[in-house]
């Protein structure tokens, strides 16, 4: 299997550091806000690569934090008058809801980063101690020029951007001893949320969290480290520097960062404005169309999202359901129940498209060509199973088609339809609970009816619902 390692710039073959094991950790979405759909591009591929990983057998433990202490989740907790922590709280299951929907499983561990703040002042004194990190006025900073590979990962000019880029400077920034150091440790400031530390009271920088949930739940060196392209510099960078300095080991082995999610040809950003949020597709589509045109692309290429794009991926996950559904149908229906030998014959031949997809996959994950194997074995079923085979034959090809649209995270049932009776005796219980002020069960009923794609509308003659 290969994979396209950031740190090397080439296609390497995957050699687990602990044989039939896969450690990998993503980093996380900040939680003060629905997540947009850019968000939500690394956590479908990274969830497709594990699971290809487990498709081939490799336990994977996989993991992926939640930065719930940030300057943006205190600045959103100061607008609506609530804790910090109410906020990332309710975030994070908003997150997971989305996830969800999206057939995101969930990780292994999704640690907080509000609950390792010991780890991370155990990593800050060790690196204080070897020379890597120095305190000034509370704030504990480290010394980028000690660690000298600092820079590996993002290949980039270290003398230009220390005497050029004076924009990465943050605040604070006549303490530092170079203009490429970070903050590891930072004093608290009025109403921010604080813990005790031997240099102050304060909060730790972001980059240090993920070196330490890392190391805490995967080890000292792992497979893969990975997220979104715009991390490999400065985060990541700072995460490889924290966590060797610190362990003395190569922090990952591979380093692997998805393109960009564009609209109108621009980033998607929750700073430019421009974003879509999971939940609003939620209403428009089922989220698996999502999920089928994030991976219509390879995740090193950008791609744009357009209405066009989603209408096409929705076409075409219709396709493989209706060819699922087929099977499904010819399994109870089929004339005869053994698969005769021609049927056999034919069996033997879709291993070209499962080799196919296999062969696509081992290709640093190229999930578009992936899809189109499936498409092909769709074709294959749909000349292939008739009502005059086997019951036998069309189960056959039915496991095929699950076992690789499952790598994929596509679910091939067709969703149950709600009758209209039992929607509306949902929305009903909702109004009643909504005016026995009991609003978490209100926004249950909600998710649940969102769940089998029915979206609720608040208007001023009641409520309406639609399908999505
Ligand atoms: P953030 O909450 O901004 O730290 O982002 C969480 C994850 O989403 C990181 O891996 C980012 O690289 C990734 N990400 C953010 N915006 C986009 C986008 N427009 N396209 C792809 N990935 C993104
Ligand atoms: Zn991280």
């Amino acid at each position: 299997m290969k994979l396209y390692n950031t740190m090397t710039k080439r296609k390497e073959e995957f050699v687990p550091v602990e044989e039939g094991k896969v450690k990998m950790y993503v980093c996380g979405p900040t939680v003060y806000n629905f997540i947009h759909i850019g968000n939500a591009r690394p956590m479908i591929v990274f969830d497709t690569v594990r699971r290809y990983f487990e498709y081939k057998g490799y336990d994977v433990n996989y993991v992926s934090n939640f930065t719930d202490v940030d300057d943006k989740i205190i600045k959103k907790a100061n607008e609506e008058g609530v804790s910090p922590e109410e906020i990332s709280t309710r975030y994070i299951a908003e997150c997971k809801k989305d996830m969800e929907g999206m057939n995101i499983k969930p990780a292994t561990t999704h640690p907080l980063a509000t609950q390792e703040i010991d780890g991370m002042l155990d990593m800050i004194g060790t690196l204080i101690e070897k020379g890597y990190a120095y305190e000034k006025n509370g704030t504990v900073y480290f010394r980028t020029r000690r660690f000298e590979q600092y820079g590996k990962l993002s290949h980039k000019n270290l003398d230009d951007l220390r005497s050029g880029n004076r924009t990465l400077l943050v605040s604070g920034q006549d303490e530092k001893e170079d203009p490429l150091d970070f903050v590891l440790w930072k004093p608290k400031k009025e109403g921010e949320p604080a813990w005790d530390s031997p240099w102050s009271d304060g909060r730790p920088g972001w980059h240090i969290e993920c070196s330490v949930m890392s190391k805490k739940y995967l080890g000292e060196q792992i497979d893969i480290h990975a997220g979104g392209e715009d991390l490999v510099f400065p985060h990541h960078e700072n995460e490889i520097a924290q966590s060797e300095a610190c362990n003395g080991k190569e922090f990952a082995k591979y380093w692997m960062h998805n393109a960009f999610l564009n609209i109108d040809n621009r980033k998607m950003s929750k700073s430019l404005g421009n974003f879509r949020t999971v939940r609003e597709i939620s209403e428009q589509y089922d989220l698996q169309v999502l999920r089928f045109f994030m991976l219509s692309a390879h995740y090193r290429s950008p791609l744009n999202f357009s209405a066009d794009l989603m209408e096409a991926s929705k076409s075409a996950l219709e396709r493989i359901v209706n060819a699922a559904d087929n099977l499904k149908y010819l399994m109870n229906n089929a004339k005869a129940d053994a698969m005769s030998n021609e049927e056999r014959e034919s069996v033997a031949k879709t291993a070209e498209f499962v080799t196919a997809f296999e062969n696509a996959m081992e290709d640093d994950f190229n999930t578009a060509d992936a899809i189109a194997a499936v498409f092909d074995l769709v074709k294959f079923s749909n000349t292939t199973a008739t009502s005059e085979g086997s019951k036998e034959y069309a189960g056959a090809l039915y496991e095929i088609l699950v076992k690789l649209t499952d790598v994929l995270g596509i679910i091939v049932e067709k969703k149950e339809e709600m009758l209209d009776a039992d929607i509306e005796a949902l929305i009903e219980e909702r109004q009643a609970e909504r005016k026995a002020k009991n609003f978490a069960r209100a926004d249950e009923i909600r998710d649940e009816l969102l769940a089998k794609g029915i979206v609720l509308l608040d208007t001023r003659e009641g409520v309406k619902w639609k399908k999505a």
